[in-house]
């Protein structure tokens, strides 16, 4: 099968468990974003996951958006508004961050007052005028293989946050833990959706979009009021050890 036509079968699919999530949540499918995960993706599937449909794409890597933005920039010469968001949903060291500003649309990994501080900054510079949006990081179940602010610390630092002028904070991100059975991510959802609706009762500005729900666990966290899902597995197939 050509790589567009099975992309956008995979496409289908996701689109329509979203939808069956939402239906049994009492929500709007629409308010739902698919980030279309490409860590280890070749260029070449890349492109075609764009022909296929996908709109919002994620790398977890600035290092591997930076080594495939020119065969996916060069070729395609994207109509006005047209071209695909990308968002980096991986952690981010803070010598990175200019070239994050630089390749990515969305940061949805912040998770230090040091960093979000560095990212306004940067991106006055690189997009006066345009706030960059983020979200912030939340290791909301305390696993400690996650990066992220733990909830007490999110706290502490999110009026300084919400503060910075170079950017504009859309919403809060988790990492669910690495479970047996999907259903028993339920609960770092849940937590995270708590969580959002607290601090938003405290202080407005913090916008309220949720990403949150992987390839195993999207139906669940849809359910659970996610607004982002970040997706690789589920559309691409499993990854091989070797980028492209
Ligand atoms: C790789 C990755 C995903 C996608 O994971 P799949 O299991 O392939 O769907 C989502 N979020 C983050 C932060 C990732 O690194």
């Amino acid at each position: 099968m050509m790589v567009v036509d099975e992309l956008a079968r995979a496409r289908r699919t996701v689109l329509e468990t979203i939808a069956g999530s939402a239906a049994r949540a009492g929500r709007d499918p629409g308010d739902i974003e698919v980030v279309a995960v490409t860590k280890t993706v070749s260029a070449d599937r890349i492109r075609g996951a764009i022909a296929a449909g996908f709109t919002i794409l994620g790398e977890n890597r600035v290092q591997e958006r930076a080594s495939k933005v020119a065969e996916i920039d060069a070729i395609a010469s994207w109509p006005a508004g047209q071209a695909p968001t990308w968002h980096l949903v991986g952690p981010l060291q803070s010598n990175k961050a200019r070239r994050a500003v630089e390749l990515f649309d969305v940061i949805e990994t912040v998770d230090s007052l040091e960093l979000a501080g560095r990212l306004s900054r940067i991106a006055g510079e690189v997009r006066p005028g345009r706030a960059l949006p983020v979200l912030l990081q939340v290791n909301v179940d305390d696993d400690a293989a996650k990066s992220g602010y733990d909830v007490a610390a999110l706290e502490r630092d999110l009026a300084a946050i919400l503060e910075l002028p170079g950017l504009r904070v859309d919403g809060l991100m988790t990492v669910g833990r690495l479970v047996d059975a999907p259903e028993r991510a339920r609960p770092t959802f849940v937590a995270l959706r708590a969580l959002s609706e607290r601090l938003r009762a405290l202080d407005g500005r913090l916008g309220p979009a949720l990403s949150m729900g992987m390839s195993e666990d999207y139906p669940i966290a849809v359910e659970e009021g996610a607004t982002i899902v970040r997706i690789g597995r589920a559309i691409f197939g499993e990854r091989h050890m070797a980028p492209r």
